[in-house]
């Protein structure tokens, strides 16, 4: 296995402390000058450069993951205590956070029936976003991207490396209605590449209903932002409806920094969460929110597709 030599990896390759650069010459045994990847953000540290270094060990937890600050451990730690747990939204909606668990992976705190029935409802999310997205196929590898994000599937090459997502799934009953993808990049930011929902509930208001849910949950973990690809064409409908906007030049700038899934043809949309915390049976304007699915919708009639690439709101 040969490293990309590509200079897009080497921006995410030096200590978010320090900016040091990873000594790609170095020998493997230089353990103090090593970089760690933290589990939650993903950024890349040295474990003496972190601002809490003098509780280095209740940075790491138990189960072998490793994280550059408190705030990415207690925000990891929050992540799974809400795994799988059921959070109702109005009468007969509910949301859930679900994440694949791998064998090799370091335990978590589902018991062996609760993982089962997690990785059941994953293939099931799975399923759901094929009826919704168009395959996307990495050219070199031939990687099935949206499988291996909706399995949050690990990889050597850092574009590939799908770890760190969960699916957020809306339940009607014991049906799965929508699923997205979300990523948490410590307290900054979110990714959130893909939401789609079942072809028999399209134009029902499902995806306001998800996203109404992401919101809450993401702003209780202190969250600040979301951020979605999204195409030309539904630009104005996140915008208008969804409250999104586009990216500042400051912001883009942080998002450089950061490994994120980005789609040519896309560009990127944001939206502050903090002070999102009224429960979202208040949202205001109902009928507002009709218009939006119905020119969602329209906007993806257009497209004249039954299904849609990255970036779409299938709704
Ligand atoms: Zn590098
Ligand atoms: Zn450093
Ligand atoms: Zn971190």
């Amino acid at each position: 296995q040969e490293l990309p030599s590509d200079d897009w990896r080497c921006a995410n390759c030096s200590c978010k402390f320090c900016q040091e650069h990873l000594n790609h010459d170095a020998p493997d045994n230089a353990e103090v000058d090593s970089l760690h990847s933290c589990s939650q953000c993903e950024e890349k540290y040295h474990p003496a450069c972190s601002p809490e270094t003098e509780d280095l060990s209740s940075v790491s937890n138990q189960a072998g993951n490793h994280f550059c600050q408190q705030s990415c451990r207690l925000l990891f730690e929050e992540l799974q205590n809400l795994l799988a747990v059921k959070k109702d939204l109005e009468p007969e909606f509910a949301c859930r956070i679900i994440q694949c668990s791998h064998e090799d992976a370091p335990e978590t705190v589902l018991d062996l029936d609760g993982r089962v029935e997690c990785n059941s409802k994953i293939a099931v999310a799975l399923s759901l976003m094929d009826e919704c997205f168009l395959p996307i196929v990495d050219q070199r590898t031939g990687i099935n991207l949206i499988r291996n994000v909706v399995y949050n599937c690990g990889s050597n090459f850092l574009r590939l490396d799908f770890r760190g997502f969960y699916i957020f799934i809306l339940e009607r009953g014991d049906e799965i209605v929508s699923a997205a993808s979300v990523r948490i990049h410590g307290t900054k930011l979110a990714e959130m590449p893909f939401i789609g929902t079942r072809h028999m509930y399209r134009r029902q208001g499902m995806c306001r209903r998800l996203l109404d849910g992401i919101e809450m949950i993401l702003s209780s973990l202190k969250v600040e932002k979301l951020i979605i690809p999204a195409i030309n064409e539904l630009v104005d409908t996140w915008t208008s409806k969804f409250g999104f906007s586009p990216l500042e030049t400051s912001d883009k700038q942080e998002v450089k920094s950061i490994n994120m899934l980005v789609f040519p043809g896309t560009g990127l949309l944001q939206k502050p969460l903090l002070n999102k915390q009224a429960s979202p049976q208040e949202h205001p304007g109902s009928e507002g929110d009709a218009d939006a699915e119905t020119q969602g919708s329209e906007v993806m009639d257009q497209l004249n597709s039954s299904k849609e690439d990255a970036g779409s709101c299938k709704d």
